[in-house]
């Protein structure tokens, strides 16, 4: 059952096989267990899951489930959830219980999803690894020594070691996929402007996006049409017809033109993921697929300006916890003064503190022009290094991350070593792109190997298609970890 896919959850709910209160059960003994170890949990609240699983059960008994009535699904710490505390990680909100519900966060609960927990992630999302948060590393299910990625590496590792069925996460430059990737899973980040940023404690606006994190795409497909739709509360939200993300996934693949680009497939790769690679690309071309050589050649300034345009948004975003409206507040201070200063010295972490350092210099007068403006310039140039490719592939494809997981503490001394790990996830948030990971195959080490699919604008329904034809052939992505 642990391993079930949200279709036959979904089929075993509505057949009376297993009530949602039993099914809600089985997973928080699963988190009981495991959890203590892995830590990829920040809060469980046992009576507020139950309540909502019955809640559950009566939609279902009155004929009114959706596939995802009564199915436990693992919330990232970042989306606001009502009367549950919402740290996002960082001791700046460890004592916030959220007064509303994240947009995405309301849309599970109209249709009687249960909120199995809020999960760890690094602190305001800002991390590859999740050693970044206040509430301690998380461990990979497949290696204790190995971090799970970030930052929803909470949420990746409660769906690998099956301590819930579906998690959501938040992606501003890599931290769906490259978490997925290295925890061999399944993670989707739409396109922006897809699923509504309300009440998802913002990182950097314009690269910020929710999305749905999962064992297979067939799962991603159901979770994706119920969190994306138009939100008012969201200037950024796109008012689009909501789609049926699971229409495309049957058809075949012949004819498909995926677009591998040189500079994913070049130094800085390790060997062991770049075989794992290859070997899926060539199970395409099998099922039909023909491979175009592409160029994306402006990928080695995608890290330097996220680097600017992140921290700056970040800066601005985060000016907010001062300690006065909510939030920590330092418990000594002599004026107001101090007590903004020491209430955000104490109440946000190193990387957050760097972060705001750098974001408030490259807008700073005399630096804005030179640093900020400059990187925006380049985000152009960047995104439409992409439009290019597109006029030749219908995806594009490459490795997630240019290796598998590394381990706990290996690259806590150094940020621009963290930093390069998200090599080929950033430039497709800076170019507002729909990105996903799949798992395919394991390294030499026995960690998991993502596969990432990005595709151009609104091709959710045909990133999935392609994501699902590959599972049909493999089995990747029902591989368990041993625990
Ligand atoms: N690892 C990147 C960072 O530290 C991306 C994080 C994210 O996508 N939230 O900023």
């Amino acid at each position: 059952m642990f391993n079930a896919s949200l279709k036959d959850l979904s089929a075993m709910l509505s057949g009376g096989k297993i009530s949602s209160v039993e099914l809600t059960r089985e997973f928080l003994g699963r988190i009981d267990a495991l959890n203590p170890e892995i830590n990829a949990f920040i809060t469980v609240d046992i009576d507020k899951s139950l309540m909502q699983a019955k809640l559950a059960d009566a939609m279902i008994a009155s004929g009114r489930a959706h596939p995802l009535t009564g199915i436990p699904v693992a919330q990232k710490d970042i989306f606001c959830a009502k009367d549950w505390l919402t740290t996002c990680g960082s001791k700046m909100l460890s004592n916030f219980v959220s007064p509303y519900d994240a947009h995405v966060i309301e849309r599970f609960n109209s249709v009687g999803a249960v909120n199995i927990g809020k999960t760890n992630m690094d602190e305001f999302a800002m991390g590859s690894s999740n050693e970044t948060s206040h509430y301690g590393s998380v461990k990979n299910p497949w290696d204790r020594q190995a971090v799970p990625g970030g930052s929803s590496g909470g949420s990746a590792a409660a769906v690998a070691a099956r301590m819930a069925p579906v998690a959501t996460g938040t992606d501003t430059g890599g931290s769906i996929r490259q978490p997925a990737a290295l925890c061999g899973i399944s993670g989707i980040k739409p396109t922006y402007g897809l699923v509504s940023r309300y009440g998802m404690i913002a990182f950097a606006s314009s690269l910020d996006q929710g999305g749905p994190m999962a064992k297979s795409a067939e799962d991603l497909a159901l979770m994706l049409g119920l969190m994306t739709g138009f939100d008012s509360r969201d200037s950024t939200s796109l008012d689009r017809p909501v789609e049926d993300y699971s229409r495309d996934l049957d058809k075949p693949l012949d004819g498909l033109r995926i677009g591998l680009p040189r500079e994913y497939f070049a130094e800085g790769l390790s060997a062991d993921v770049e075989e794992a690679v290859r070997a899926a690309i060539s199970e395409y071309e099998k099922m039909g697929a023909t491979i175009v050589d592409v160029s994306l050649p402006n990928t080695k300034l995608s890290i330097p300006v996220y680097y600017v345009l992140a921290p700056a948004e970040a800066s601005s975003n985060l000016s907010r916890y001062d300690g006065v409206r909510y939030g920590y507040r330092a418990k000594d201070y002599k004026d107001l003064t101090e007590m903004y200063e020491k209430s955000r010295s104490e109440g946000f972490g190193a990387e957050v503190k760097r972060r705001i350092m750098v974001g408030t210099y490259v807008l700073s007068h005399g630096y804005y022009d030179a640093y900020y403006m400059q990187a925006q310039k380049l985000r152009r140039l960047i995104a439409k290094d992409f439009s290019e490719a597109f006029k030749q592939c219908d995806v594009i494809m490459g490795p997630t991350s240019p290796s598998t997981a590394f381990n706990l503490g290996e690259k806590g001394d150094d940020p621009v070593q963290m930093y390069l790990s998200d090599i080929y996830t950033i430039a497709v948030n800076l170019a507002g792109l729909p990105g996903m990971s799949i798992p395919a195959g394991f390294g030499k080490n026995g960690r998991p190997v993502g596969l990432q699919i990005v595709g151009n604008y609104f091709s959710e329904a045909k990133m999935l298609n392609v994501a699902h034809q590959y599972q049909k052939l493999t089995d990747w992505h029902l591989k368990m970890p041993a625990i």
